[in-house]
C-alpha cells in the first residue's frame, strides 16, 4: 500500500482548497433548481402544488445566491482563508439539510406525491455529486451526504414506501459513497502534494540558476537579467543607480602559489567581506565570473556609493582575508570601477556596463588597488 501523502504546506493547500471549493460551488445552484422543477412537474397535480414548488424554489434560490456571492477575498492569510472555508461549508451543510428535508417532505405529503423513484434518485444523485465535488474535506462532506440522505430514508421506513430490497440497496450505496469519498479525498491530497512539490522544485531551480554556487552571491545570469530592468526603473522614476565593479588584483598568483582550493576559499572570503560592507537590503551583490564581482545599488547616488566602495578597497588592503586553509592571512587588493547611470548618454545596459568596466580597466592600468570613476 502506498503511504499516506504528507501534509503539504498549509497556506498553499488552504489557498488551493479555497479556490477549488469556490469554483466547484458556483454552478451547484442550477442543479438543485432543475431537480426541484422536475420533481414538481412530475408530481400528481403540479398546478395544485404550485405553492410548494415556489416556496422550495425560493429557498434554493437563496442558497444559490449565498454560495455564488460568497467569494474569497484577495487576502491570503491563513486565518482568513480558514474563516472563508468554514462559512462556506456552513452554507453547504445548511443547503444539504434543507434539500434532504425538502425531498423527505414531498414524500411525506400524499397530496403532493412526487414520483417516488425520482425523489430517491435525487437523494442518490445529489449525495454522489457532493462526494465527487467536495472530497477536500472528508468529515464535512460525509455530514453533508448524510443530511441529504437520512431524512428520505427515515420517511421511507416510517411510511414503509418501496420494498426491503430497495432499502438495502440504498444503504449499500451509502457505504459505497463513503468509500468513494475516502478515495477521492486521498487523490485530491496526493494531487495537491504533487503540485506543491513541483512548485518548490521550480523555485529551487530558479534560485539555483540565479545563484553563484561558490559564493552564494547572484551570478552573471542574474546580472544580465536584472540590469536592464533596473535601468528602466531608474529611467522611469528618475532615480539614481550606481554600479560598482570589483576585480581582485593578481589573483592568478594566489592560485599558482597556494593552489586552486585556497583560491576558491579566498573568493568565498572576498564575498563574505562584500556582504559585511555593502549591507543595504537593496544592494545586489554578484559574482560576474572568475575573480570579478559587482554591486548594483538602486536608489544610490555616486556621492553615497564612492565612500562605501573606497572603504571596501582600503579595508581589504589593510586587513587580509581570513582564509581557513591558510596558516597566515592572505594579503589581497582589488581594483574598482564605479559609475552611475546617465539616462542621456547610456542608451542601453551594455553601454552603461562598458563605461564602468572601462573605469575598472583604467584602475588596473594605473597601478591597481585603486578606484576609478566612470
Ligand atoms: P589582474 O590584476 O590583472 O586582474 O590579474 P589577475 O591575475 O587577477 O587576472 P587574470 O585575469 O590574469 O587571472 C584571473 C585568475 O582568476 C585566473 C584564474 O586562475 C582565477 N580564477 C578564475 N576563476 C576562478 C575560480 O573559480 N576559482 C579559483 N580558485 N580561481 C579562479
Ligand atoms: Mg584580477
Ligand atoms: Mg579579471
Amino acid at each position: 500500500m502506498t503511504p499516506e501523502p504528507a501534509a503539504p504546506s498549509t497556506r498553499l493547500s488552504l489557498w488551493r482548497e479555497t479556490s477549488d471549493t469556490h469554483i466547484r460551488s458556483r454552478f451547484a445552484g442550477y442543479y438543485y433548481l432543475l431537480a426541484w422543477a422536475l420533481l414538481w412537474f412530475t408530481s400528481s397535480d403540479p398546478w395544485q402544488n404550485l405553492w410548494a414548488w415556489a416556496g422550495g424554489s425560493l429557498l434554493l434560490l437563496i442558497f444559490f445566491a449565498l454560495r455564488s456571492r460568497h467569494r474569497p477575498s484577495e487576502r491570503l492569510d491563513q486565518a482568513h482563508l480558514q474563516r472563508w472555508l468554514d462559512l462556506h461549508w456552513l452554507v453547504i451543510l445548511l443547503q444539504s439539510m434543507t434539500w434532504g428535508l425538502m425531498l423527505a417532505g414531498i414524500q411525506l405529503h400524499p397530496e403532493i406525491v412526487a414520483s417516488h423513484l425520482l425523489a430517491m434518485l435525487s437523494v442518490v444523485v445529489f449525495g454522489t455529486a457532493l462526494a465527487f465535488t467536495y472530497p477536500m474535506r472528508m468529515g464535512r462532506c460525509a455530514l453533508a451526504i448524510l443530511l441529504t440522505y437520512l431524512p428520505s430514508i427515515a420517511v421511507k421506513f416510517h411510511l414503509g414506501i418501496g420494498d426491503i430490497g430497495e432499502s438495502i440497496a440504498l444503504v449499500i450505496y451509502l457505504g459505497y459513497l463513503g468509500l468513494f469519498l475516502y478515495r477521492w479525498n486521498r487523490e485530491y491530497r496526493i494531487g495537491l502534494e504533487r503540485e506543491l512539490r513541483l512548485l518548490q522544485h521550480g523555485e529551487q531551480l530558479d534560485l539555483r540558476s540565479r545563484t553563484d554556487a561558490l559564493t552564494g552571491l547572484g551570478n552573471r545570469y542574474q546580472f544580465n537579467a536584472l540590469l536592464p530592468s533596473w535601468l528602466a526603473n531608474a529611467r522611469r522614476q528618475n532615480s539614481p543607480l550606481t554600479l560598482v565593479l570589483l576585480d581582485i588584483d593578481f589573483f592568478k598568483q594566489v592560485n599558482d602559489q597556494f593552489g586552486h582550493r585556497t583560491g576558491d576559499l579566498c573568493l568565498q572570503a572576498f564575498a563574505e567581506r562584500m556582504n559585511q560592507v555593502f549591507r543595504r537590503d537593496s544592494d545586489i551583490l554578484l559574482r560576474l565570473g572568475g575573480e570579478e564581482f559587482a554591486v548594483l545599488m538602486p536608489d544610490t547616488a555616486l556621492e553615497q556609493a564612492i565612500p562605501l566602495a573606497e572603504r571596501f578597497r582600503a579595508t581589504l588592503a589593510a586587513q587580509p582575508l581570513p582564509v581557513k586553509a591558510q596558516v597566515q592571512e592572505l594579503p589581497l587588493t582589488c581594483s574598482l570601477g564605479v559609475g552611475n547611470f546617465q539616462p542621456l548618454c547610456d542608451d542601453s545596459a551594455e553601454t552603461f556596463y562598458k563605461r564602468v568596466d572601462d573605469a575598472l580597466y583604467r584602475a588596473k592600468a594605473r597601478g591597481r588597488n585603486r578606484l576609478e570613476l566612470a
